[in-house]
């Protein structure tokens, strides 16, 4: 038996990466400064691994961005738009790589960034390679060998990591009419097959190819794109045993096709999905490994050693342990870096602290494991077992779980809750006559530039440093700040800023009961984008109100509208590690109940417009749609009971982003929000195909400009894509406003590009 890791966090456990590449990005340090932090970090993972006990250890599972990025670099699939940039300016990485990734603006050349979307169910996003028909690729970017041999200098027993060819072209999107991009493959294997070779000439003996699309729903052409290149592999590249990684379900009708090819072994999740173990050892090949996924990847429980124990047993039983591996269920790029670094008791309470694990811990999770199947293990490896099975019996009989008074509240609900007082088209009328808006009214989705003055009063309230009074002063005085600029840009509905929040999901959970806290568990989001996730434990609810103090102030600056602005339950859901002894239903409604709560504490202050987030309700769809509805009732339930109680002239809206929406589009309108402000500019309006068969009954805010690049759009720009937006939707549903929240960005990008926004809503209403 032996135990390997699929892939480690590369932010570093102190986000040394992070702070390497914002630096770098503001010209602070040398791009010589930043290929030595990445160094660092890396090299600190794979011997942190190493003395974990990890037999095989990932490489190239490491990005200064993103791996999907990385690998089109590697395949160099560099879209025309970019090409420019590598000859004239003779500039490829780091010029190039962050232009794919960021976008590039200086001097005449204004270039887009790749489309960023969601990787499968997670809340880390990738970079979507774009195809165009007569594509070439070749093996242009060679860190993955590179890093191999440095691995391998450092006498790490390296397995290179690198996304699979069919997923990596699954995951991508043709940009040209008229081909599908599955027929690529045939120009991308001998690619491959390059690539693979190199590694295996550089000693590599093992490779890792993700092929995580084999769990999903799969057409018949890309299921031949699976035969066609492994067995293209088995052919051309024999002496590479390749481990064939699949995650994030179950393989489900993919697996005969998954046995069928020819892999050294196959990695299979069962953390997902424990119960695809009998049939994967039922139709796995004599010839061919298993590597067990076990210790859960993307959540922070301690793992049940004797669940995992039967699972392991059982397939030790039915294939023998040369043939078994043991890993985690993923890469841990999901999972916080390390426990051990959570000191504070305040922040993460000993009594929750000691049911969980992160990445860290996960390893020695895994080398357990390995440890206690052995046939005959000694005293100390059983006292492993014994330990673990005191953990996990304390946390199921818990008082810190279990609050009787938010269950009764939950057993109580009934559809009247879920309903408004009356339907959309009379809502609409009343909150009219109160809110008196232009036709295209604009505004923005909520925060704004999170400048160092106001992360820094933020750290000082929080390390005691300064008063609640000083701190208070310091947030008013912002607030006002964001009210002036916004009344001086012209925008019709404000908000007011959010500088309070230091994140849209752990500002709710800290005022709730149920949640915890790390100091360091940061998670990579996309690019330097770290999020930490709050930690559902227990119960939930709401002791007291969580907004309306800030919301109440912004509004007495100005005689305009300021929306309420509040997280929605399954967002906060989708963004917080969960509770693993209960359903996720039945937290969202949990959550769904305390921010209720707080809707009507805004309503009785007296805020006309309530603003509820939903950015992640697609991401929590099940990666296979016969999943899908039952996933939808219960999301959108929760969204409605946590509105529902607002008076039909309260106007509700909701904002969602980083993703496809036109397949879920009746389920978004059946939330019912008056208005729904959505991303879509960088996929130049792609959302927009969806209300062609469908005509979305409420009002509505396709996002005008990409907010994830410091890049300026143009009025004209602007103007064009609103108008694209009036051949399907009337003028008199449109709202305009930017993609997203404006936190990332800094006061002048902010303001030039909300200036252009607002003149281009003026240019088009006196066209009208
Ligand atoms: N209101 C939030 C903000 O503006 C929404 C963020 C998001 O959609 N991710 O930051
Ligand atoms: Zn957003």
């Amino acid at each position: 038996m032996r135990t390997h890791n699929l892939g480690y966090p590369r932010i570093g456990s102190r986000r040394e990466l992070k702070v390497a590449c914002e630096n770098y990005w503001a010209g602070k340090i040398s791009i010589a400064e930043l290929l030595y932090a990445g160094k660092q970090v890396r090299q600190e993972n794979w011997k942190l691994q190493q003395e974990a006990g990890i037999d095989l250890i990932p490489t190239h599972d490491f990005s200064y961005y993103d791996q999907v990025l990385d690998t089109s670099l590697m395949l160099g699939n560099i879209p025309p738009r970019f090409l420019p940039l590598v000859q004239e300016e003779k500039k490829s990485f780091p010029t190039l790589y962050f232009a794919m990734a960021r976008g590039y603006q200086k001097g005449t050349m204004d270039i887009t960034a790749l489309e960023m979307t969601k990787w499968f169910d997670t809340n880390y996003h990738y970079l979507v390679p774009e195809f165009y028909k007569n594509q070439t690729f070749g093996f242009v970017c060679t860190d993955v060998v590179a890093e191999f041999v440095e691995a391998r200098q450092q006498r790490i027993n390296a397995k290179p990591v690198i996304l699979g060819p069919v997923s990596y072209l699954l995951l991508g999107k043709e940009k040209e009419t008229g081909f599908d991009r599955i027929s690529l493959l045939k120009t991308l294997l001998p690619v491959y097959a390059d690539i693979l070779n190199s590694l295996q000439k550089a000693g590599a003996i093992y490779v890792q190819l993700d092929e995580p699309c084999l769990a999903l729903d799969l057409e018949e052409p890309a299921k031949q794109a699976f035969r066609e290149a492994y067995h293209y592999f088995g052919r051309e590249c024999s002496a590479i045993k390749i481990l064939l990684a699949t995650y994030f379900g179950e393989l489900g009708e993919n697996l005969p096709l998954a046995c069928s090819l020819p892999v050294d072994t196959l990695h299979v999740d069962l953390a997902r999905a424990p119960e695809q173990l009998d049939d994967v050892l039922a139709q796995i090949p004599d010839a061919m490994s298993l590597s067990l996924g076990v210790v859960d990847g993307r959540n922070i429980w301690k793992n049940d050693y004797a669940k995992s124990l039967s699972a392991i047993n059982k397939a030790v039983k039915a294939v023998g342990d040369e043939r078994i591996w043991i890993a985690p269920s993923c890469s841990l790029l999901h999972s916080p870096c390390d426990l051990d670094l959570e000191t504070n008791e305040d922040v993460l309470p000993g009594k929750v602290k000691r049911w969980m694990s992160f990445a860290r811990q996960k390893l020695n999770e895994v080398v357990d494991l390995s440890k206690l199947s052995a046939s005959r293990p000694d005293k100390e490896t059983e006292n492993l077992l014994v330990a673990n099975r005191q953990v996990q019996q304390s946390r199921i009989s818990s008082v810190l779980i279990h609050d009787l008074s938010v269950q009764a509240r939950v057993a109580a609900i009934q559809d009247k809750d879920l309903e408004r007082g009356l339907p959309f088209c009379e809502r609409k009328k009343l909150q009219a006559a109160i809110l008196n808006l232009p036709l295209l009214p604009t505004t923005s989705i909520g925060s704004f530039p999170q400048t160092k003055d106001v992360r820094e009063a933020r750290a000082k309230f929080k390390k005691g440093t300064i008063s609640e009074k000083d701190y208070t002063e310091a947030i008013q005085k912002f607030t006002r700040e964001a009210i002036e600029v916004q009344e001086e840009i012209g925008l019709d509905v404000l908000v007011h800023g959010e500088f309070e929040r230091n994140d849209m999901v752990e500002y709710f959970g800290e005022q709730m009961n149920g949640f915890a806290f790390t100091q360091n568990g940061w998670v990579q989001s996309y690019g330097s984008r770290c999020v930490k996730p709050p930690v559902i434990y227990g119960d939930v609810s709401r002791p007291a109100s969580m907004t309306a103090e800030w919301i109440i102030y912004a509004q007495s600056l100005t005689s305009k509208p300021v929306k309420g602005m509040l997280t929605g339950p399954v967002t906060i859901l989708q963004w917080s590690f969960v509770r693993n002894d209960q359903p996720r239903s039945a937290t969202a409604l949990q959550i769904a109940l305390a921010i209720r709560d707080e809707v009507a504490d805004l309503e009785q202050s007296g805020v006309k417009i309530i603003q509820v987030d939903e950015p992640a309700i697609r991401e929590g769809l099940p990666l296979r749609k016969a999943g899908w509805a039952e996933y939808l009732e219960w999301a959108v339930k929760a969204f409605r009971l946590s509105v529902s109680s607002a008076q039909p002239q309260t106007q509700v809206h909701t904002h969602m982003c980083y993703s496809e929406f036109n397949d879920i589009i009746t389920s978004i309108a059946a939330m019912d929000a008056d208005v729904i402000t959505i991303e879509t500019s960088r996929s130049q309006m792609e959302l927009l195909d969806a209300f062609i068969n469908f005509k979305y009954p409420n009002d509505i805010g396709p996002g005008v400009y990409d907010i994830h690049s410091p890049r300026v759009p143009s009025v004209t720009e602007i103007e064009n894509l609103l108008q694209k937006a009036m051949t399907l939707i009337p003028a008199g549903q449109l709202w305009v406003n930017p993609d997203c929240g404006l936190k990332t960005r800094n006061w002048d990008e902010t303001v030039q590009s909300l200036k252009n926004m607002v003149q281009a809503a003026r240019n088009l209403r006196s066209g009208e």
